[in-house]
């Protein structure tokens, strides 16, 4: 049996920067994980550029962060995404930001943030032992005593459970982490996809209608059963065979599988495809291009939006497209400035998990000390990263959160060896 201070489970960016953070402390540390390579989801982030943290306050990151961003304020008051950034500029990988803050390795590498981790992992003198699946925590009274792997059993004092989620398990994120943690007396809240797609049975959609069609910077909203818009986002919005996806319906992912587990049979999104006009503008604005025009509607009308998508509006409003722009009638405006500003799109479900960028859902925060990540429940265990239940919007929020709880989670472990 081989004895540490610290055992970390899982080479992600949680796992590494625990690591790391509990190895400069001095201590003994050993990084385990399934895997050959380290951080093979990190890899895939930001498109296979890395998008490493988010150049936002502490307080707007916590606010892209849906999934219980407000349990992290005492974390991030000990490491935040500025020490994010300085821990890799120190380490020699030049930084650049991007729209919405997205902050990414000047190389467009991910490769880069990658080898920074490990290069630091060895100038401390971290053990990695791949190919380790772990199997089961040792506690014993209340107090983790070590873990068995596949190849063996390893003794520790602490032991910081970094398995990540469930999304993408081909990065070896396959959900054995959530199993264990239930092993330790943790409660599991439900699990559902977030940052999926979304799937619709619309005709149009079914139709292939509008796939392909990207529309840039509009407000797409989750609806209620009562009809009231639970959260609005203003993003880009793409529409697919299936149905939408993009920034706009990535981030509403979470808010409609919500309402699915609440029971609902499908749930509506609405989506603002003016969202800097009002609806009465609009009208004006329609009236302005068709008033006395020899054109017929769609021409007259070209100039509003992408031209299959204004075909599509026509129809849906009941109009024929090559009306004689000017017969249009003010009711008809109305009702095609209402399309316009509130489409509603019916939603059936997302992605599964396996096929979403994150989980939503996880180990229970009440039973996790936010100052330090330690378990309430087992003395010396930690828990960190998408493992824990909070799930962020892409755009670095994840990784930041997993860097964040990461190393509070080593800084604490190395405190109380
Ligand atoms: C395609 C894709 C793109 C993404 N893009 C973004 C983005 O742009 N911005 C953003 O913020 N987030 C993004 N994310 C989410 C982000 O990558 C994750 O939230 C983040 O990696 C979680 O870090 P983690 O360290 O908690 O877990 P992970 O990165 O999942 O690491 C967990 C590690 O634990 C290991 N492990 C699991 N079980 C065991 C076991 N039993 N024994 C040993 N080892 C085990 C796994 O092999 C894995 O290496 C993306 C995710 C995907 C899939």
């Amino acid at each position: 049996m081989k004895n540490y201070d610290v055992i970390v489970v899982g080479a992600g960016p949680s796992g590494m920067m625990a690591a790391i953070s509990a190895a400069e402390s001095r201590k003994k540390v050993l990084l385990l994980d399934k895997n050959e390579q380290l951080g093979r989801k990190l890899l895939l982030t930001g498109g296979g550029r890395c998008n490493v943290t988010n150049s936002g306050s502490v307080e707007e990151i916590l606010a892209n962060v849906p999934g219980n961003g407000r349990f992290l304020f005492s974390a991030f008051a000990q490491f935040d995404n500025r020490d994010i950034m300085a821990f890799f500029e120190k380490y020699g990988v030049a930084l650049k930001e991007e729209d919405h803050g997205r902050i990414f390795p000047v190389s467009n590498k991910s490769r880069t943030i990658v080898e920074a981790l490990v290069a630091r992992l060895t100038a401390l003198d971290v053990k990695f032992s791949p190919k380790q699946t772990v199997s089961r925590l040792r506690i014993e009274n209340k107090q983790i005593l070590g873990l068995e792997t596949n190849s063996g059993s390893f003794s520790a004092s602490k032991v910081i459970l970094a398995t990540g989620g469930k999304a993408y398990p081909a990065t070896g994120s396959a959900g054995e982490g959530y199993e264990l943690a239930r092993a330790a007396g943790h409660s599991i809240t439900q699990l559902y996809a977030t940052e999926s797609a979304l799937i619709s049975s619309e005709s149009f959609i079914c139709n292939k209608t509008l796939q392909g069609i990207s529309l840039a910077n509009v407000n797409l909203s989750v609806m209620n059963a009562k009809n009231k818009a639970i959260v609005t986002h203003r993003h880009d919005l793409i529409f697919t065979h299936f149905g939408l996806s993009g920034p706009a319906a990535l981030r509403c992912s979470s808010f409609v599988n919500k309402e699915l587990l609440k029971g609902a049979e499908f749930v509506n999104v609405q989506l603002d495809a003016f969202p800097d006009c009002s609806q009465a503008e609009l009208c004006q604005k329609i009236g302005r291009l068709t008033k006395g025009s020899d054109k017929n509607l769609a021409n007259a009308l070209s100039s509003l939006t992408q031209e299959r998508f204004l075909l599509f509006l026509i129809d849906q409003a009941d109009l024929t497209r090559d009306l004689p722009a000017k017969q249009i009638t003010a009711k008809q405006i109305e009702c095609l400035a209402k399309l316009m500003k509130s489409l509603t799109i019916r939603i059936d479900k997302t992605f599964p998990i396996e096929k979403s960028f994150v989980t939503g859902g996880g180990v229970n925060l009440k039973e996790i000390n936010p100052k330090t990540m330690e378990s309430k429940l087992t003395q010396g265990l930690y828990l960190t990263g998408e493992l824990l239940d909070i799930n962020g919007y892409t755009g670095g929020y994840n990784v930041t959160c997993a860097f964040v709880t990461g190393w509070v989670a080593g800084h604490h472990a190395a405190l109380e060896c």
